[in-house]
């Protein structure tokens, strides 16, 4: 599994943050995005659900996922 935040989508609600502070984070600039060693690399299995949850959860259909 492989996860990317669509930035024209975002509203940095921080929701994915908050239920998943392992993979998403909120930048100094107020922007929220796949912290940099998660981006383009396979999502540890252990953390896969709580991926899951962020993209269900998130208010703009931001959070895309990619088998
Ligand atoms: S839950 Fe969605 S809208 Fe909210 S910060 Fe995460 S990607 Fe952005």
């Amino acid at each position: 599994m492989k996860v990317l935040i669509d930035p024209e989508k975002c509203v940095a609600c921080g929701s994915c943050v908050a239920i998943c502070p392992e993979v998403f984070e909120m930048k100094e600039d107020g922007t929220v995005d796949v912290k940099a060693e998660f981006k383009g690399k396979d999502i540890p299995k252990e953390l896969e659900a709580k991926v899951q949850e962020a993209h269900d959860m998130c208010p703009a259909t931001a959070i895309v996922i990619e088998a």
